[in-house]
This record gives structure tokens, C-alpha cells and sequence, in this order.
């Protein structure tokens, strides 16, 4: 089984220690390719640096909503720069997050639409990060106009907004949520509606500890991805071999490489 973890957050502190034992745990585990994301300027150039020393590893550069409050031009200048090496395959976490309001709304959204502009001018497939924006992160997605080719990661949201998610023919990240008991019940009924080639896996590592690796992990890393695809199995009632090999075509076709190796 070959599994794509692809969101996670490998620059994170947590993964100094032992980052070798880490990869080579998910290498066991099948899962032979990780895309690490930036959330803001250092943990890009942080996640480019990882992909250039490893195989596996692909990066992805951009300003998370918590973090725009910081940002300026130069700092997106310097981003695009990045994405002239063919490591960087994606152009995210970008999108709103009014949960926590780290960034002022209106900050949110000015350098959301922004990031939208030069991501597809660059022609980088998208990864978006949205929590509680009442419908603006659709709204501002909308406006936007052209084809967008994004994934709504860590997708928890309700059915109206897959729905409208899978009509702007966005793909859909499913992280370990999915597993744990309470806090998954709604995602588990919706994963059964999205079209197979529209379904991702990720960890978004080091958050997230999927259910069966609470018990003696506090801290998530990409093997744990395949809890995540066992459980989609699972529930959809189909074949772990047949939906990994989806799944792996859907992600290796989504950041532009080759599904053969
Ligand atoms: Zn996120
Ligand atoms: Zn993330």
C-alpha cells in the first residue's frame, strides 16, 4: 500500500529530536510521500529545506490566516521566489480561521485574496485552511471567478458546505478526526458522500493524533496517515487496497507528480 500524507507539519519543533526515525517509521508504514506545509515565511523556507534533503518530501509555501497579521509584499516576494524550485508543489495554508482570530478579519481576508491571485498566476495548486468563517471563505472562493484547483484540509465542516465544495471541484482533506469517537460522527456520515477521486488523507501532524494511536502518542506523524485511510475504508464499506490507490492517484495528481515511482 503506498499512502501520500498530504498536509503535515514537519518543521514543527516536536520532529528535531528524532525526524529520522519518523520518516523512517512512515516509510514502514507505507507511506513514501509527505507534503510539508508553510504557514508563514521561516517554516517555508523550513519545509523546502526538509523536501531538498529528502526524496519523499514535498513542500509548500504560503501565510496561514493566523499568521497575515505579519504580512507584507517582500514577505510574498521572498514565497514566490521559493516556488521557482521544483520541491515546492503547492501554495498554502492560505484561508480564514475565525475561531481563534489571530488576524484581524478584514487582515484574513485581504491577504487570502491576495495569496488566491499569485498562487494561480503561478498555477500552484492551492491548500486552504477555513474554520468558522460563516460563509465568507465560499463567498471570497466564488468571487474569485476562475477554476480553482484547491484542498479544503482538515475538512469539518457541515453538508451544505461540501456540497459546495465538491461544485467548485475542490478536493477534500481528511485528517484523523475522522476516527475519534464524538468529535467524528458528522465527518464519518459525510465521507460517504465524496466522490473518491475528490478524497485526501492527511495528518496534519503534529496535530491530530488519530484514535488508534492515542493511547501511547501525543504527538501525530505521517505513519499515522493510515489509521486515517483504514477508517475511510471502513466507512465507506470499500476496499483499503482499492481506496489507497485512489487515494494515492487523487494526491499524486493534485501537487503535479508522478503517481509511478
Ligand atoms: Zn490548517
Ligand atoms: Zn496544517
Amino acid at each position: 500500500m503506498k499512502i501520500f500524507d498530504s498536509h503535515c507539519h514537519l518543521d514543527d519543533k516536536s520532529f528535531k529530536q528524532d525526524f529520522g526515525r519518523v520518516i523512517q517509521r512512515a516509510t514502514e508504514a507505507g507511506v513514501i510521500r509527505m507534503m510539508t506545509i508553510g504557514i508563514n515565511e521561516t517554516t517555508s523556507k523550513h519545509a523546502l529545506s526538509l523536501a531538498q534533503k529528502h526524496d519523499g518530501i514535498y513542500a509548500s509555501v504560503g501565510v496561514h490566516p493566523h499568521d497575515v497579521k505579519n504580512c507584507d509584499e517582500s514577505i510574498l516576494k521572498g514565497l514566490v521566489k521559493l516556488t521557482e524550485n521544483e520541491k515546492v508543489r503547492a501554495w498554502g495554508e492560505i484561508g480564514l480561521d475565525y475561531n481563534r482570530m489571530y488576524s484581524p478579519q478584514q487582515v484574513q481576508e485581504n491577504w487570502f485574496e491576495r495569496q488566491l491571485a499569485i498562487a494561480a498566476e503561478l498555477e500552484l495548486p492551492m491548500v486552504f485552511h477555513e474554520r468558522d468563517s460563516n460563509g465568507r471563505f465560499l463567498d471570497i472562493l466564488k468571487n474569485h471567478g476562475n477554476k480553482i484547483n484547491g484542498v479544503v484540509h482538515c475538512f469539518s465542516g457541515n453538508k451544505y458546505e461540501l456540497d459546495q465544495y465538491l461544485a467548485l471541484g475542490l478536493y477534500i482533506g481528511i485528517t484523523g478526526i475522522v476516527t475519534i469517537k464524538n468529535r467524528g460522527a458528522q465527518l464519518r456520515k459525510l465521507v460517504t458522500g465524496v466522490p473518491s477521486d475528490r478524497l485526501l488523507v492527511e495528518t496534519d501532524a503534529p496535530y491530530l493524533v488519530p484514535a488508534p494511536q492515542r493511547n501511547h502518542a501525543r504527538r501525530n506523524e505521517p505513519a499515522y496517515v493510515k489509521s486515517v485511510l483504514l477508517k475511510l475504508a471502513e466507512v465507506r464499506n470499500e476496499s483499503s487496497e482499492e481506496l489507497a490507490e485512489r487515494v494515492w492517484e487523487n494526491t499524486c495528481g493534485f501537487y503535479n507528480l508522478d503517481d509511478r515511482l
